[in-house]
């Protein structure tokens, strides 16, 4: 391995934790600490003689001896690290301004501040991490609930890894029997090839589709059921939003047509994520600035995994309110008859009639109806049958994109396959499938691509 210059980065650090930690990886990393380092009986020790995977106590001092924290130092040397190579981390008292302090000091010693990701992206350099775990890395950090951890967890742990390398080395035995017939007539026949070909690209198509299809699942598991609350002006949409919240994060107004643009939260129900968007009023308009409030909407039901239709029930059905009925006939969604409080003048009888979707009496001022909104969205989107452990979801944008190339690239080789076409002209669309899933992994990614989706880490990660 070449040299690696030695990198630090305050790797933990809350506001209000009793103990942050500096994390140091690199060549020099367990020289550089051994400069300011003093244990129990304020002896200068080499960590470099110390056992990997020990923890020696002492303090850290300035070049003045001055002392700056009594602290725990933690050594990992290569390969048996985080990076694969030497790493000590120092785990300190102080805020921000302890760190701060001793980041500089090893800074001072030869010491370069990571920059975001770099830990990660030397752990996937130095071949310990594929990019799908490093990527995952990120994901686990990131994880907004309890399945979306697991899943972040199980393609750290390289579900997808597995799966993908597997598919690829079916594509590479085609390969090289391909190359080899070629290169040898007259010992290797290619009588049979182009139906095994044919059975083998139908293999993997299912398995890219399935991967695909998965996708959709991993989505929503990371991000939340994409659920869009749409109502013509007044009907309680804000009203509703803050009652499921239960805090006062959108305004709620009786003007109507004000909430101009959309807002989004995120809420847990259960073991379920929502991400809600509250859309401007769905109604026809001359004015402008609400009209595309309203594109904007219309577009939202459009990307929604589930809509929630509010109409008021202390009013008569209008043609606008068809109209977004009309807009959600093919979404999963349920009718909310908010206004229960009021004298109603529509009645869930007569909704029902008009919908297959679930119609419930509900009341944003009282809080009536929203435990059995709860319970329904929860049992609508309890995913539990499904086992999250074994499935791989690949959630990543530029994971789906990369196997939607492999789609394409296995679609025109059934096509070549079907047409007749000569076997010679198979190996262009094996080797685009092979290097589009290599590209998952990071076995076929261009070192510009690497660096950028490494940029996109935190700090002393
Ligand atoms: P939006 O335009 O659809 O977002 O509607 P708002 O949430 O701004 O509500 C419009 C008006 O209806 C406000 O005056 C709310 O106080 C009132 N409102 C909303 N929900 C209820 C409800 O369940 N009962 C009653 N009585 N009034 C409500």
């Amino acid at each position: 391995m070449k040299y690696q210059d030695t990198i630090a980065a305050i790797a933990v650090s809350s506001k209000n934790g009793s103990i942050s930690v500096i994390r140091i990886s690199g060549d020099d990393s367990l020289k550089i600490v051994s400069e300011i380092f003093f244990n129990a009986k304020n002896e200068k020790i080499s960590l470099e003689s110390c056992q990997t995977h020990t923890i020696q106590y002492g303090f850290i001092q300035n070049a003045k001896n001055e002392l700056l924290d009594e602290v725990l130092v933690l050594i990992m040397k290569a390969p048996r690290s985080y990076t694969a190579e030497d790493v000590v981390e120092i785990q300190c008292h102080g805020g921000a301004f302890i760190c701060q302090k001793i980041l500089e000091l090893l800074v001072e010693k030869g010491v370069r501040i990571a920059e975001p990701g770099e830990f990660t992206k030397r752990a996937f350099l130095n071949g310990r991490l594929d990019l799908s775990q490093a990527e995952s890395v990120m994901d686990v950090i990131r994880s907004k609930s309890k399945v979306a951890l697991e899943n972040s967890l199980s393609q750290l742990t390289g579900k997808v890894k597995e799966k993908i390398v597997s598919l690829r080395e079916m594509i590479l035995e085609d390969i090289a029997f391909l190359e080899a017939a070629l290169d040898d007539p007259e010992h290797i026949s290619l009588e049979d090839f182009s139906s095994v070909m044919g059975e083998h690209t139908k293999l993997l198509r299912e398995e890219v589709k399935y991967l695909l299809d998965n996708s959709e699942n991993g989505r929503i598991i990371k991000e939340g059921i994409r659920t869009v609350i749409v109502g013509k002006p007044n009907v309680g949409k804000s009203s509703f939003l803050n009652c499921i919240l239960r805090e006062n994060r959108a305004i709620v107004t009786d003007i109507p047509g004000t909430t101009r643009d959309t807002l989004e939260e995120e809420l847990m129900i259960g073991q379920t994520l929502l991400h809600l968007v509250d859309t401007a009023g769905i109604r026809n308009t001359e004015d402008k600035i609400e009209s595309i409030g309203i594109e904007k909407a219309k577009q939202s039901v459009k990307e929604a995994d589930f809509v929630i239709c509010i109409l008021d029930s202390s009013e008569e059905l209008s043609e606008e309110d068809k109209n977004i009925f009309n807009l959600m006939r093919k979404k999963q969604g349920i009718i909310l008859l908010n206004k229960s409080d009021l004298t109603s003048v529509i009645l869930p009888e007569q909704i029902q009639k008009m919908t297959e979707k679930k119609v419930l009496p509900f009341s944003a001022a009282t809080g009536e109806g929203l435990r059995e909104l709860e319970a329904y969205l929860n049992e609508r989107f309890m995913l539990g049958s499904v086992s999250y452990q074994d499935e791989i979801y690949i959630t990543n944008m530029r994971q789906k994109q990369a196997l939607y190339e492999t789609a394409e690239s296995l679609r025109n080789l059934s096509e070549s396959i079907e047409a007749g076409m000569p076997e010679d002209l198979y190996s262009i669309d094996l080797y685009n499938a092979y290097e589009s899933l290599g590209k998952i992994i990071g076995e076929t990614v261009e070192d510009d691509i690497v660096d950028k989706i490494f940029k996109d880490f935190c700090m002393g990660k």
